[in-house]
């Protein structure tokens, strides 16, 4: 197999946070599905666990493009919600923009005591590789909700995520966040898998 990884996620912020993960893996090539020409091959998330739409994704890019894939599903997990907005965090509310989905998670959180607003980020990761049955890896972080948004870095929910640091997500460099982040915890994760798929 040839050292590339093809990074299958059509959202520009993820590609640009494995690229920052990736770039010190100095033999291994990534690709994103724009630079393979599937930049418009959307696959329906049906699942009702990060897990199911991560492999949902892996099997269907991997067989568009047969390359070593890696898909991530990914959200915001809150306590006090009974784990929404979960796996419709894309969606929460059917609401178009970051701003007006993490507004909405702040006006349903409203009056809520801060040792209740408990919540993390998940994220799911699936490698689909050639005669191989699809693997997964999970990283996760903890935080809580604040009562209104905080910090310019990030995207999504980052403003609106408290650390036990202190700081918002959107407060963290990118350093920082890859360090700490729930990608970043999945990714290093995956990357013996990654090392032995492509036997380096
Ligand atoms: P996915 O593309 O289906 O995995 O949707 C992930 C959604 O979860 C994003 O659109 C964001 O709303 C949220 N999310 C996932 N990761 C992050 C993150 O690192 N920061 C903030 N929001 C995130």
């Amino acid at each position: 197999m040839t050292n590339a990884i093809l990074i299958a996620t059509q959202n520009p912020h993820k590609v640009q946070e494995y690229h920052d993960l990736l770039t010190d893996l100095k033999h291994i090539k990534w690709l994103s599905l724009a630079d393979i020409g599937l930049g418009d091959m959307e696959v329906e998330e049906t699942g009702t666990t990060f897990e199911q739409n991560a492999r949902l994704k892996a099997d269907a890019y991997y067989q568009a493009s047969k390359m070593l894939t890696l898909a991530d599903d990914s959200g915001l997990v809150v306590d006090y919600l009974n784990g929404e907005p979960g796996v419709y965090s894309a969606r929460y509310g059917g609401l178009k923009t970051a701003e007006a989905r993490y507004e909405l998670l702040l006006d349903n959180l409203k009056g809520v005591p801060s040792d209740r607003r408990t919540a993390r980020f998940v994220c799911t990761v699936a490698i689909a590789a050639p005669h191989q049955p699809i693997q997964i890896v999970r990283g996760s972080v903890e935080g809580w909700i604040l009562t209104k948004p905080r910090g310019i870095n990030g995207f999504g929910y980052d403003p609106v995520f408290l650390l036990p640091n202190g700081k918002s997500m959107a407060e963290l460099t990118t350093d920082e966040k890859n360090l700490m982040g729930h990608r970043g915890r999945a990714l290093r994760a995956a990357l013996p898998i990654l090392q032995e798929l492509l036997g380096i």
